[in-house]
């Protein structure tokens, strides 16, 4: 292309085309613009913001991810900022304002460097290096930590709920969330899929209860069946207790009247011998993944069984963990070995809503936190804040690992990293030392959220990290120094270690892109990279 004389156009017109300075600006600005969006609700102090959606719907949240989602951001620069937030979400569950926060300066940073012409693959290979030195620094401070540890992953439940609408009752919620992962403990499953949240509004949050057992926002088959069963003895079944067979259409010729009686016979006859070998197994509840039909409902109901259709494939499983019973896919082959159970099953109406508690069950492997709020928006905050603890206390015993925050790790990254700079040669330099710089924003967003010069308390921090202080962070309340590890805010490894790589990542990835191209009619970006010349196109 570059030794054609004549210009030759091979996008439509329509493309909106950007390219060199002008798209890396454009980009840097648009990922700059998401950091600043959640910048505000970093740390304990930090603003909640409200989010109204095209159908008036009203979020008020403080969780950075949730704040990103509910934007609807369009830019596809800030679009890949925003990914990093969920990434996060997923791998941790927390720290999703941070990551962003991060990859935002880490941006700012490199436009200060980019206007001193330099290159931006070297600026990304001076940020991957000081992302390497950052990683092993880091788990070389970190602290072991194990499910004996009570008090440490106390401490990390009560921080990642400072500054959520839980903060007031972070105690109930840190003994609920312990207890429930103690009960999960020794299996072998991942504590997400293991302890479900559900929330549901009227009473306070102290309200908020550890079920050993399954909540589900479901009713009974029929109206008739009983309420509430003690001592269930419950059925999982995964096939439909019903004879309609949808994938063949077949047709019936019928001539005579008692034709249509045999067949209506035989019909109910292999319903009442469903319900009869379900029945003869001593089973009081019965869960099914499908539909089940009028009259197996009817004949459960004239039981006392309790019949519930269409329970989704995650909430069979959790019942299965939950009661010891086996989900079963032919309702023929059931035995009495197969059947799980709780101390009582029973629905019951919550504010307007009708739920299932399958509850008090011997040796759940699965369990309920019910978060209670006085109002919806409430609850779904704190169900958020309720899930970020517990992606933290996942994080902390999966990875084994825990660190002390309020911005101590990142000063001690800091002023480790502009050590490092030092024995770098050239430009490189100058990005390690950029990235030093960009880690910063960490504690001096905590402190500017709080109300605090972060001047001066960034001056005093790096003093107390040159004298051997490892743990100094900022003490929001008074702007002093604080023992961050004595004074219990800890939090994951893995929150620190992951934000750092996907920010590193996206800064890189937004820095290395010098064209934009944007077919108007699709709405779709390539993107060309300085490295890989044309073969995006
Ligand atoms: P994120 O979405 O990134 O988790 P948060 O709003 O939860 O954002 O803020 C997390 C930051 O707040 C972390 O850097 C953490 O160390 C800091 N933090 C939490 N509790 C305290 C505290 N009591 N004092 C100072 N900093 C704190
Ligand atoms: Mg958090």
């Amino acid at each position: 292309m570059t030794n054609s004389i004549q210009p030759i156009f091979i996008l439509p017109e329509d493309t909106k085309r950007s390219a060199g300075r002008d798209a890396q600006r454009n980009n840097i600005a648009a990922a700059k613009a998401v950091a600043d969006a959640v910048r505000t609700t970093l740390g304990p102090k930090g603003m909640d913001k409200m989010i109204v959606d095209a159908s008036g719907d009203v979020v008020v949240t403080n969780d950075g991810v949730t704040i990103l989602k509910e934007m609807n951001v369009e830019h596809p620069a800030a679009r890949m900022v925003v990914e990093v937030a969920k990434t996060q979400e997923q791998v941790v569950g927390d720290g999703t304002t941070t990551v962003v926060v991060i990859a935002g300066e880490l941006l700012r940073k490199a436009e200060e460097l980019l206007d001193q012409n330099i290159h931006p693959t070297i600026i990304a290979k001076g940020y991957r290096a000081a992302e390497d030195f950052s990683q092993t620094l880091l788990r070389s401070h970190a602290k072991a930590v194990t499910l004996k540890h009570s008090d440490i992953l106390r401490n990390i439940v009560c921080t990642a709920m400072t500054g959520k609408g839980a903060e007031a009752h972070r105690e109930h919620f840190s003994n609920l969330l312990l207890n429930a992962v103690t009960d999960v403990a020794n299996t072998d499953l991942d504590i997400l899929d293991s302890i479900k949240v559900e929330k549901m509004t009227g009473e306070s949050p102290l309200a908020s209860e550890l079920v050993r057992g399954v909540v589900l926002d479901k009713e009974r088959a029929h109206s008739s069946m009983p309420r509430r069963v003690e001592n269930a003895r419950v059925v999982l079944l995964d096939c439909p207790l019903e004879i309609k067979n949808t994938e063949i259409d077949a047709k019936i010729q019928i001539n005579d009247p008692t034709q249509l009686h045999a067949f209506l016979d035989r019909e109910e006859h292999l319903l009442r011998e469903m319900v009869n070998v379900i029945a003869q197994t001593g089973a009081t509840v019965v869960f099914c993944q499908r539909g089940v039909d009028d009259l197996v409902q009817h004949f459960f109901a004239k039981r006392g069984i309790i019949g519930v259709r269409r329970v989704t494939k995650s909430d069979m499983e959790r019942l299965a963990r939950a009661t010891g019973g086996h989900i079963i896919s032919s309702w023929k082959e059931l035995v009495v070995g197969d059947l799980g159970s709780a101390g009582v099953v029973r629905q019951d109406k919550i504010g307007n809503e009708e739920m299932l508690f399958v509850e008090q069950c011997p040796n759940p492997k699965a369990v309920t936190i019910l978060v209670r709020a006085g109002t919806v928006h409430v609850a779904d905050e704190i169900k958020r804040a309720v899930e970020d603890a517990l992606g933290d206390l996942r994080a902390a015993l999966h990875d084994g690992f825990v660190i002390a925050g309020a911005g101590s790790m990142e000063m001690e990254l800091s002023g480790a990293l502009r050590g490092f700079a030092r024995t770098l040669q050239g430009r490189e330099q100058l990005a390690v030392e950029a990235y030093a710089q960009a880690l910063e924003v960490i504690p001096r967003t905590l402190a500017e959220n709080a109300g605090l010069d972060p001047i001066d308390v960034l001056a005093s921090l790096r003093m107390a990290h040159e004298r051997g202080n490892l743990w100094a962070g900022v003490n929001i309340f008074t702007g002093e120094v604080m023992d961050a590890w004595a004074a219990g805010v800890l939090e994951p490894l893995k929150v620190k270690t992951q934000a750092l790589s996907s920010a590193t990542q996206v800064a890189e990835m937004i820095l290395r892109i010098d064209d934009v191209i944007v077919n108007a009619q699709a709405g779709k970006t390539l993107r060309r990279s300085p490295s890989s010349e044309m073969d995006e196109m």
